[in-house]
């Protein structure tokens, strides 16, 4: 998505990196919202304000500052002082280091914008899987939609690019899905994760595939280690969802996806 380029600020990087790591905090703000109340099956937008979700008291503004408010309260309500939990500055970290990348490889432009919206919808629904083993339709087939109408924006062969990389990155999912029931007499893998390969496929296109699901398995395997140590945990029968990694590895696509593959192919001449 390098060209055309419909807008570039053309600041320098210590500006760009400096608006765009206070725009990641307080869009990481707003994840957290998103993902909180969808949890809690409560609405987005209302109320307007945020609550403490023990008990339920009105955030003052001062309390509600990403990342710094965390800190300054040492993690806990102000009035009841129930643990916030690491939940919140997790998701306003990574957002903020997300937005701070994309700056440093695209600088504040249209390119930063776009994969800013994407990289939300990966975060939201990354963290939602985690918690509820559910990919929420408005992401996945939303972000779907969304990566195709930004495509076309690019043009016929960009439009026609991501519908092929749409149709195999579900299609490839949707055949593991049939293996996994057919063969293994399980569900190994959720249509929510189906479905979000339509969204992933349309934006990094056939040639990303490869990278991205590559660096979802072994990131995937690398966590699966941790979570049969959990307590709690059910050894190999431990479940964890794949949604978040398949998030992980579309973004580092994003970032790093071509120069990885240039730097590995290098190495073989
Ligand atoms: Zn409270």
């Amino acid at each position: 998505m390098e060209n055309p380029v419909f807008w570039n600020l053309h600041l320098a990087p210590v500006y760009s990196v400096s608006i765009a790591a206070v725009l990641g905090l307080v869009a990481g703000s707003f994840y957290t919202v998103c993902i909180h109340r969808y949890v809690a099956g409560i609405s987005v937008i209302r109320p307007l304000r945020s609550m403490c979700p023990h008990c339920g008291a009105t955030l003052k503004w001062y309390d509600n500052i990403p990342l710094l408010s965390f800190l300054v309260l040492r993690g806990r309500c102000r009035q009841c002082r129930t643990a916030i939990g690491v939940f919140y500055p997790a998701v306003e970290s990574v957002s903020m280091a997300w937005a701070v990348a994309l700056a440093l490889k695209f600088g504040l432009s249209f390119p930063w914008l776009v994969h800013m919206v994407f990289g939300g919808l990966f975060i939201v629904g990354g963290f939602i899987d985690f918690k509820l083993y559910i990919l929420p339709n408005r992401i996945t087939l939303g972000g779907a939609a969304l990566a195709l109408a930004v495509k076309a924006l690019f043009g016929w062969a960009a439009f026609q690019g991501a519908l092929l990389g749409a149709c195999a990155g579900a299609g490839f999912f949707w055949v593991l899905q049939q293996f996994y029931r057919i063969v293994r007499k399980e569900e190994g893998l959720g249509t929510g994760d189906v479905k979000l390969m339509l969204c992933i496929g349309a934006l990094v296109g056939v040639g990303g595939l490869p990278f991205t699901i590559l660096t979802a398995a072994f990131s995937a395997l690398a966590a699966s280690g941790v979570y049969m140590g959990l307590p709690g945990g059910r050894g190999l029968k431990t479940r964890i969802p794949f949604g978040p990694f398949l998030c992980f590895g579309a973004m580092l696509h994003i970032l790093a996806g071509r120069e990885v593959l240039a730097w590995y192919f290098s190495l073989y001449g």
